[in-house]
């Protein structure tokens, strides 16, 4: 019989109103359970762990990353997948960043939530649950079918580090504009095949170290040296450039010549576009051209949480922040297409 291990971290899913503030705060699992005793009549045993403190993910962190990912690896020979319960709040940045942390991952780990309590009467909470389990469990010929960190919410699946959180109030709450959905499910639960990474034979290797030593700069309009310059020259290692367009910026002598010294003095600058669909051309334009050329590094079409933990993972593993940069211009677990 397949075995399948729930994660459950906090989130709406397991809320319920404070009597006294009236605020969602979380419950503990077994009051999830009472709320969902389909799951006995599924067929595979559940394993259940469930954090000692359970938070709205807000509080997410590094840290509790590490302790996921710790878990996966002290499960992972016993399991066939896992599910994660966490709030949607944060989900996207913790899909990626368990995405970096397991490598050679080849079995499901599928994060879910809810947008409304699964003790709501018109909760979508069951319906996610119920079918990350089926994704987590599913097998054809015996091959796993979805060996992948994943973001199931609403009827479809993505892959966790292509994901992001753009809507709080409809019960589809994700998309991932950058890469095709990985499954639908309907009447039927079709997967995308074509989509969806297939492991090699190397084991699994978790790495539970983040580096959080990282700032972002958002660009507007008017931005002032005084800000750029004090995000720059922030005691940090790697900064998340959130660019216009297809990764451009002001060509403005005072703004180059800063970002130019930060990357002189070892920090590495990642280039994002602020668009939610598409990439980053260094010099399709004359204002991306001279980034291309001080050694700012392409963050190709990756989400914002996507490249902030990527960022975090490859801070933690190398020194040198000529390899943080490759790396970051490199396909490592599906997170970005190089154009
Ligand atoms: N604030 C909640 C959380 O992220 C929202 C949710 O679960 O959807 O924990």
């Amino acid at each position: 019989m397949c075995q399948i291990l729930i994660i459950y971290t906090g989130g709406t899913i397991g809320m319920m109103s404070d009597p006294k503030t009236k605020a969602l705060v979380p419950i503990n699992f077994d009051q999830i359970m009472e709320n969902v005793p389909e799951l006995e009549r599924l067929n595979c045993r559940i394993k259940v762990h469930s954090f000692d403190e359970v938070i709205d993910s807000s509080n997410m962190s590094p840290e509790i990353w590490g302790r996921l990912a710790g878990l996966i690896e002290s499960n992972y020979d016993e399991v066939d997948g896992f599910v994660v319960l966490h709030g949607s709040d944060t989900m996207a940045f913790s899909a990626s960043a368990l995405s970096f942390m397991l490598e050679n991952l080849a079995k499901p780990v599928i994060f879910t939530g809810s947008q409304l309590p699964i003790s709501a009467i018109r909760t979508d909470a069951k319906e996610n649950l119920m079918t990350a389990i089926e994704i987590a469990k599913a097998k054809k010929n015996d091959k796993v079918r979805v060996p992948e960190v994943c973001i199931y919410f609403d009827y479809k699946l993505f892959r966790g580090n292509r994901a992001f959180k753009y809507n709080s109030s409809k019960f589809e709450a994700f998309r991932s504009p950058n890469y095709p959905v990985l499954a639908e499910s309907g009447v039927h639960l079709r997967f995308s095949i074509n989509d969806i990474r297939q492991p090699g034979d190397d084991p699994l290797i978790v790495h539970k170290g983040m580096q959080n030593d990282i700032a972002v700069l958002k660009l507007y309009p008017g931005i002032s040296p005084k800000v750029v310059e004090t995000i720059v020259n922030s005691d940090v290692r790697g900064i998340v450039m959130e660019t216009f367009g297809s990764g451009n910026t002001t060509t403005d002598q005072w703004f180059t010549d800063l970002l130019k010294g930060a990357i002189d003095s070892g920090k590495v600058i990642v280039d994002i576009s602020q668009c939610k669909v598409g990439t980053v051309e260094l010099g399709r334009y004359e204002t991306s051209k001279q980034l291309k050329d001080i050694g700012v590094a392409n963050g190709y079409d990756m989400t914002f949480e996507a490249a902030v933990t990527k960022t975090m993972y490859l801070l933690n593993m190398f020194d040198d922040p000529n390899e943080v940069r490759r790396w970051i211009e490199t396909d490592i677990r599906g997170e970005l297409t190089v154009s």
